[in-house]
């Protein structure tokens, strides 16, 4: 994930609740999959779209706060910042000469991104190439799953070209990664739109107050045809339904039943989805106040899971090195 802030509940509901996962299945005995994770701070994709560094450490603080609060545990999985760890710039240099720039503008991500953000004529280089440095970040720990949202699939596709690439020119070196996705895989925001972004300024954070909460729910765009409680809606088309099948699935039916007779009226559907979004964050609230108060233990996690990372990382570029014929007497 790239440090731009505190996250929001797409971030949570796409990706973070994936990760806390898949590393329980480290400690399980009957897993059908053990993995061994490793959690990167996306710090040199941040200046993609902003050159502006003034705000990147507290914005990796605050990620990382959020990471722990959610549950990942770095003694099993280190936390590392992209830019602690040299090989990745390394690995994107030499990864960068098996793709085509042909086939990095067809990528609907950055394509997306870049009207979102009305960048169409100002996208930088490295943006464009950005998909190349996430291959390096994957590849670089051999990494065979990542857990992303949908929006970050085509990338795993790039990842698995280049990986293909390399293998059938200097060797097998890497494993083609597999994309995996939760069940929301791309939570809409509250606007409507078909995603929650931060830059998009339509999300909730997970370190929303219970009122913060509220008052943006009130806000949600609903059915446009429900207008007055009476009037019938279409929970299938409503992201506040949408919501309520994450958060609320309990009540999941009778929400339902309400909204289609509509004897639920679309205040008191928010302010019950509302409840339940603040419900489900408050024990993610209560470890982030006592990281916030911990700080250094905080530095202490990047400190070693940076050098666990750098460890793992110096063995597979030896690999690469090798594999290429670059540096050998
Ligand atoms: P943002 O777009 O808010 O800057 P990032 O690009 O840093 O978020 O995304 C971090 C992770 O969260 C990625 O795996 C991404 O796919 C996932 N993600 C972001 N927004 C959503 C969303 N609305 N629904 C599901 N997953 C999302």
């Amino acid at each position: 994930m790239r440090p731009t802030g505190r996250l929001h509940l797409g971030n949570y509901v796409g990706a973070l609740e994936n990760w806390v996962k898949l590393q329980e299945t480290a400690n399980s005995p009957t897993a059908t999959e053990i993995f061994e994770n490793y959690h990167l701070i996306a710090d040199y994709h941040v200046l993609t779209t902003n050159p502006n560094t003034s705000e990147i450490y507290k914005n990796t603080m605050d990620m990382v706060i959020e990471w722990l609060g959610a549950g990942i545990r770095p003694e099993a999985s280190p936390i590392f910042r992209q830019s602690q760890v040299k090989e990745h710039a390394e690995l994107f240099l030499l990864l960068s000469m098996l793709i085509t720039k042909e086939r990095l503008e067809r990528n609907p991500t950055v394509k997306e991104q870049a009207r979102d953000l009305n960048l169409e004529e100002t996208l930088v280089y490295g943006h464009l190439g950005y998909p190349v440095l996430q291959a390096a970040d994957i590849l670089l720990y051999k990494g065979e799953v990542v857990p992303v949202g949908e929006d970050q699939l085509p990338h795993v596709e790039i990842t698995r070209e280049i990986a293909r690439k390399f293998n059938s020119t200097y060797g097998p070196v890497f494993p083609e990664p597999e994309g995996r996705v939760t069940q929301f895989a791309r939570l809409p925001g509250l606007d409507g739109r078909a995603q929650m972004s931060k830059s998009l300024g339509n999300s909730i954070l997970l370190s929303d107050s219970p009122e913060e909460i509220k008052a943006k729910m009130r806000k949600a765009v609903t059915d446009p045809q429900k207008i007055r409680r009476g009037d019938p809606g279409r929970p299938d088309i409503c992201l506040v339904f949408t919501y309520h099948r994450k958060f609320n699935p309990a009540e999941e039916g009778e929400i339902r039943t309400g909204c289609e007779s509509g004897q639920l009226g679309c205040v008191d559907c928010k302010m019950r989805c509302a409840t339940r979004i603040a419900d489900f964050l408050a024990p993610i609230r209560e470890k982030r106040a006592y990281y916030e108060a911990h700080l250094d233990e905080v530095q202490d996690v990047l400190i070693d899971g940076e050098k666990r990372a750098r460890a793992e990382a110096q063995k597979t570029m030896a690999e690469v090195r090798s594999a290429m014929k670059l540096g050998e007497v």
